[in-house]
This record gives C-alpha cells, structure tokens and sequence, in this order.
C-alpha cells in the first residue's frame, strides 16, 4: 500500500497539481502507516507469546524425559552437558522459533502483494526485476553449512566451559583446587575454553555478515536496472510510462527484495538452529533405559523377601556380577563383604532398579522387580549410602522429602529414633534451620543420622547401608549404630559390611569376589573355613582393631 500511494502521489498529487487529492493521499499514507505498526505490536506479542510457550513446553518435556533417565545415564553425562542442553541450546532455538513462524507468513504474503501488483503495472520491468532473485538464494547452502558447524562447535565448547564451572567452582573441586595449588591452570584451562568460543562466536557472526552484503549489493542492482530500462522505454520508445509508475515499480521491488532477503536469512538461521535442534533431539531420542512395565503391578501387602536367581550384570561388555543366588527372607538381614571392587554396590542397585540386570532375576515376593510398578518398587527400598545427599532448604524440607504429609510428631519420632533430635533442638532455628551451602555446617556423622531419619519417615520394607559407617569416627558412629539397629526391626536389610559388630549380627554373610559369592556362612562358620572372609577379618582387624 505505502508503494502504490507513493506512485499516486506523485503521479496525481505532484504532476498531476491537484492539492486537495495530494492532502487526501498524504492522510491515507499516514493512517496505512499507522495501521501497519499497530498490527506490527500485534504481531511481536504473538510471535514472543509462541516462541515463549514452545520453549516452556521444550524444557518441560526435556526436564521430565531427564527425570526418568537412568541412574546409569547421570552417572555416565558430564553435568555441563545436560546444562547447557537444558540452557543455552533451548535458548538459541527461542531466537528461531520466534523469528522463523510469523516470519515465513507475513514475508511469503508481501512478496506475493508485490509481485501482482509489479506485474500489473508493467510485465517488462516486473520481470527485469525478478530476474535477480535467484541469485540471492546462491550463498544460502553455504552459509547455511557453515553456521551449522561452528554453532555446534560453540555449543560444545558452551559444555566445556559448564563442566569447568561445574567441577572447579563446588565445594569439593575448590577444595581440591585449592590443595593441589590449580589456581592458575584452572583459570588458565578456563581461559582457554573460553577464547576458542569468542573465536567461534567472532567466526559464526561474521559468516552471516558476508551473506548480508552480498544480499544488499544484490538488491541495489535492481532498483537501478529498472530506472535504467524503464527511463529507456519511456524516453527512447514512448512506453506507456509515467514517472510515478516507475517509482511505484522501484518501491515494490524494494518491498519484494525485503522479504527475499527475509526468507533467505530465515533459512540459513534454520540450518543454524538445526545445530541446536539436534542436541537437543540427541538427549530426547535417549531411549529411557529402566523402563516402567507395561502393566505394572502394585502388591497389596509387601512382605519384604528379596531373592536372586542367577544374577549377571555387565556394564557394556564389562561383566560386574556372575551368577549371584540367595534369598533373604522378609525381617532377616544379609551382610555383603568383600574387597573393593567386589561389585557390592551394584548388587544392592539392582533391588530398586538403579541398573536392570542383564541375566537371571532379583523379584521382591517372589515377583520380578521388571514387573512391578517402578515408583511402588523404590518406595519399598530405604537406601543409606556414604555421601549423604541434603538438598538447599531447612531440615524440616529435606526430611519431608520423604513423606510430605508427615506430621509434627512423625517427624520429632524419626528423628528420636536416628539419634538426632537432641542435636536439631539445639539450634537456633531447630527443624527450620537451613542446610546446605548457605546453612547449617553439619558433619558426616549428622547428615548420616538426618539421612537415616528421612529413611525411617519413608517406612520401607527393605533397607539397605551401602558403607553407612565407614567414613565416621566412633563416638558418631555408635549413635549410628543405634539407629540403624531401630530402622533394621522387622525390616529386611541388606548391609555393605565394614564393621564387625553388624556383621556378625547378621542372619547370613556374603562373600564377594570379582563379581562371584565365593563364600556364605554366619560369622563363626566362615572363620572356621579358613578362606578369603578369614583372611580379610584377619588383615583388618589388625589394621582397625573391631572393624573389617
Ligand atoms: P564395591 O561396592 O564392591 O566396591 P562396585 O559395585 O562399586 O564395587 O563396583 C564393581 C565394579 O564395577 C568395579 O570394578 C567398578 O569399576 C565397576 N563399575 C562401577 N560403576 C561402573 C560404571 N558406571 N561403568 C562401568 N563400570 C563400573
């Protein structure tokens, strides 16, 4: 429209002489041009409003395929890897999203507008004009390519520099950092990562700069070959032609090579985000390895009895458990002992599914683990383990972690049991005191007794210490004692052994050996026999007195 009123303009209006119709048309110009930014507003909220939303579905879906990825998954990805999936590659493909829909739309509709109304006016220069515009879509590919790679490159050099943050700028690297005097190589390694992505990024910018100018000194010509040859017609041949028109051609050829150049740099943006896109479809084409049954079953009443048959386990090609059979009775406990390495902790990751087994079967009443529904399976399975994990928040969140419902009195009850309410009235903020980095500094031996707590909150019929105790001295570890003794009651256990006291209380011994049982017994029977448990009791007793 703002083309066509040009044309009048000057056609009617100025050569024409006629005043009143140039007023007319200089207001009808204006309120086009009015009209065009007010839908212009509307258009940037909608395109912002879709872009955002696909984004927040994008994260969402992505936050929840992560939820339900393997233990073995988080264990094997760097931390920086699924940040920056979950940050930056989602962030870059916003910028698309948003300027690619409304975009192919509105520009696809202009250059359709332009063209009826170029060629209404004069085939001959229509044509002239069109003529150039598969030149703009020669440096597409290319640039396209280009972008494509050095995006990725970004992109990885963005995990990089995450997985520095990441491990360097935690508690336990800076600790780590700080004692093996790293200082500097850090910061050096930092720098490093962190030049080669300016570089990348300097690269990538300038990739679509070159397009552009080629794209510009493409559409300059245009304008000028139409003067050029529409001046010609109309001096030399006697066309048809007024001044007007010829405007009116240049000024929609402008309005043509606009949206050319528009689609144009949408596509190669596209193949940029293509980069991004396909990092982010790597994680969701993850299958999820541990896997809900089909039909899930949920057991009315759980016994608590824990059976083997035949277990095999490997990692890849990397054989951990070798035909590993017992069963533990519902209320009895199992210890598990043996060098480091033995494959104790995969064993008890199997119980709650943590890693499937890869040959023969762990059922819980006698029914397959595979077969139970997955979230009804670990919510019958208390795991205490070394490194005790408490989340940012007060005590009070992190035991509700286990029973959100859990009363007052629940809460005070468990953590009586675990040995630890004496010291969390103790506090300033009792149950409300935060932990965590900006909170209270607790030991191994608190977190240990807070992390029993919200095990007994859970109430599972099968509870498993993987080295619970190992890491603490004796005055916190007796109180440990205690509590573990309170949350074994008539509950299944399963206990990666170090200390005697636990071992010989237990109903059954474990010997395990690169992945084998190379013995079973209770405690007397098996330093009768003389074999690898006689010889570890032996070597670490004299190391640490009662302890194996
Ligand atoms: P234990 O608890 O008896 O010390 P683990 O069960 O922790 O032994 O480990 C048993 C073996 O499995 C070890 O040789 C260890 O290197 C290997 N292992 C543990 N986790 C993985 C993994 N994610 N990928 C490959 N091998 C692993």
């Amino acid at each position: 429209m703002p083309a066509i009123l040009t044309g009048r303009i000057i056609d009617e209006g100025l050569i024409g002489r006629d005043l009143p119709v140039l007023v007319r048309l200089i207001v009808l110009s204006l309120a086009v041009t009015l009209a065009a930014n007010l839908i212009g507003v509307m258009e940037s909220y909608f395109t912002t409003w879709i872009s955002q939303h696909v984004t927040f579905d994008l994260r969402n879906k992505m936050f929840r395929h992560l939820q339900a990825m393997s233990h073995g998954f988080f264990m094997d990805s760097r931390q920086g890897d699924i940040i920056t999936r979950m940050t930056s590659d989602i962030s870059g493909v916003q910028q698309t999203i948003s300027g690619t829909m409304t975009g192919i739309l509105s520009n696809l509709l202009t250059l359709i507008i332009a063209l009826v109304a170029m060629y209404q006016r004069n085939w001959i220069l229509a044509t002239l004009g069109i003529v150039l515009v598969p030149l703009f879509t020669l440096p597409t590919k290319k640039v396209g390519k280009t972008r494509w790679n050095l995006t990725r490159e970004a992109q990885e050099s963005q995990d990089e520099i995450n997985n520095i943050l990441n491990e360097t700028l935690s508690v336990s690297g800076q600790l780590l950092v700080k004692l093996f005097v790293r200082e500097k190589t850090e910061a050096d390694r930092y720098e490093a990562v962190n030049r080669k992505m300016i570089g990348l990024n300097i690269r990538e910018s300038m990739a679509g700069r070159w397009f552009r100018v080629a794209l510009s000194t493409f559409s300059s010509i245009g304008p000028m070959l139409i003067y050029l040859v529409g001046g010609y017609l109309m001096i030399q041949r006697g066309a048809d032609l007024t001044v007007g028109d010829i405007t009116v051609l240049v000024s929609l050829l402008g309005r043509m090579y606009g949206p050319v150049n528009s689609l144009m740099s949408i596509q190669v943006d596209w193949i940029r985000s293509m980069a991004l896109f396909t990092r982010i479809f790597e994680y969701f084409d993850l299958s999820v390895e541990v896997k809900n049954a089909q039909e899930p079953i949920v057991l009315e009443k759980v016994n608590g009895t824990v059976e083997f048959n035949n277990v095999e386990f490997a990692y890849g090609d990397k054989t951990i458990l070798r035909d590993v059979s017992f069963r533990l009775e519902s209320g009895k406990s199992i210890a598990l002992v043996g060098p480091s390495g033995a494959g104790k902790s995969t064993l008890v990751n199997l119980i709650p599914r943590l890693f499937d087994v890869t040959g023969g079967s762990v059922t819980l009443d006698d029914v397959d683990v595979r077969a139970l529904d997955l979230g009804f399976l670990r919510q019958q399975v208390g795991m205490v383990t070394q490194d005790t994990y408490l989340f940012q928040g007060t005590i009070r969140d992190n035991l509700l972690y286990a029973k959100p419902d859990a009363t007052e009195q629940e809460l005070e009850e468990a953590c009586k049991k675990a040995n630890i309410h004496d010291f969390i009235v103790e506090q300033e903020l009792g149950y409300d005191s935060p932990v965590g980095n900006r909170g209270l500094k607790l030991s191994g031996g608190e977190k240990q007794r807070i992390s029993i707590a919200r095990v007994l909150l859970k109430d599972p019929a099968i509870i498993i210490f993987d080295e619970a105790t190992s890491a603490l001295d004796s005055i916190s570890e007796q109180l440990i004692q205690e509590a573990m003794e309170t949350l074994m009651k008539s509950r299944t256990t399963i206990i990666i052994a170090h200390r005697l006291s636990t071992i010989q209380s237990a109903d059954e011994i474990l010997v395990l050996s690169g992945g084998m049982v190379e013995e079973r017994g209770r405690h007397s029977e098996l330093l009768m026999e003389n074999g690898l448990y006689h010889k570890l009791w032996e070597t670490q007793s004299i190391d640490n007195g009662n302890s194996i």
